[in-house]
């Protein structure tokens, strides 16, 4: 059976009706029998967490696992929250086929492991350690969803991985047709990738205001997850250390950029690398805080950020994810934590 929505689409906010038929979006309507899921309500193409690890177990200290059931528990609260689409820039174990294809499951794209560079001053116990780092960031992006993920540093008072080395990997993965992801959390890592062109620096504490013109040159996307950093500031803070005095500068700096990253044509998304999962409207409302217009920072979380994925939005022919709101989340953010509807890949999950 197909299903009808009328409602105002965003991002146009032209009040249409569309209708879903075999998992798809069309705007002519079908001669079969339909069911009307809303009428009237702001309607969003789902939204999305491109900063999401779900199933992961253990800490940066503790041995790294990955516990499947968890993952499927995390993966249907992502769903329930109308999350429709997830990227997992670093995931210790494969993604189950059986939650990957089962009805309503969100888009998974994993950029399996995370890989730390063996030159690192230090790693963590769940970094794939590595000296042949662009040949494995292939290997990943293949074996997995067109996406790697390398630690671009580690240690934010110790150099992060060279130049000549980053560069080496976005060459050898886009020659593949991969992305790169990079965690960056210093100064000189952020610009070390930025310099090389990493398709999207994630977190990117401490960036230098020089990186913004790179990034935009080079369409990249900014992931900052203020969400998970928020979460760690009361502790840092509460240190008074010089190594914490230098994160809570990388905290501000980062903070700063979000707003400055966008008037420099740069793509911010939102991802939250953190608990509770579901919950990419806290990171929509950090967004806003760091100064994104309102609309931007619900795109960051949704229409943008499957523009980047190559995920077609609310088109005729789009895949039929959308989520229906009360009210207009460019002006009450508030409202994504309430979806009325959440229709995942054609199954009307609420
Ligand atoms: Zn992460």
């Amino acid at each position: 059976m197909g299903f009808h929505v009328r409602g105002v689409v965003l991002p146009d906010g032209v009040t249409r009706d569309l209708w879903i038929l075999d998992g798809r979006i069309t705007f002519e309507r079908p001669r079969g029998e339909v069911l009307t899921l809303a009428e009237g309500g702001f309607v969003l193409p789902g939204l999305v967490d491109v900063h999401t690890h779900p199933g992961a177990t253990g800490g940066a200290d503790e041995p790294p696992g990955f516990d499947a059931g968890l993952f499927a528990e995390q993966i249907a609260a992502h769903r329930d929250a109308g999350t429709a689409a997830l990227r997992f820039p670093g995931l210790a174990g494969e993604v189950p086929a059986e939650v990957r294809d089962a009805p309503g499951a969100p888009r998974m794209i994993t950029a399996g492991r995370w890989l730390a560079w063996a030159g690192l001053s230090r790693s963590a116990a769940f970094h794939t350690v590595t000296d042949e780092l662009a040949a494995m960031a292939v290997k990943e992006a293949l074996a997995h969803d067109g996406w790697c993920k390398i630690m671009g540093d580690w240690d934010f008072e110790a150099p992060p991985v060279p130049y000549e080395v980053m560069r080496a990997v976005v060459e050898a993965v886009h020659a593949v047709g991969g992305r790169v992801a990079a965690h960056c959390q210093s100064a000189e890592g952020v610009l070390q990738a930025a310099r090389a062109g990493i398709d999207s620096i994630e977190h990117g504490m401490g960036m230098p205001e020089e990186c913004l013109g790179l990034m935009a040159a080079n369409g990249a996307a900014f992931v900052p997850t203020l969400t998970a950093f928020a979460g760690s500031r009361p502790r840092m803070a509460g240190r008074g250390t010089a190594r914490a005095a230098l994160w809570l500068s990388g905290h501000d700096t980062m903070i700063r950029r979000v707003r400055e990253a966008y008037d420099a044509g740069v793509t911010v998304l939102a991802g939250t690398d953190s608990a509770p999962f579901g919950n990419v409207a806290t990171e929509v409302e950090h967004l806003i805080a760091a100064g994104l217009p309102a609309e931007t920072a619900v795109g960051a979380a949704s229409w943008t950020a499957r523009a980047f994925l190559g995920l077609p939005g609310l088109a005729e022919g789009g895949l039929a994810d959308l989520t229906v709101y009360d009210a207009d989340p460019r002006r009450e953010p508030g409202v994504l934590r309430h979806p009325r509807r959440v229709v995942v890949r054609g199954h009307v999950v609420r």
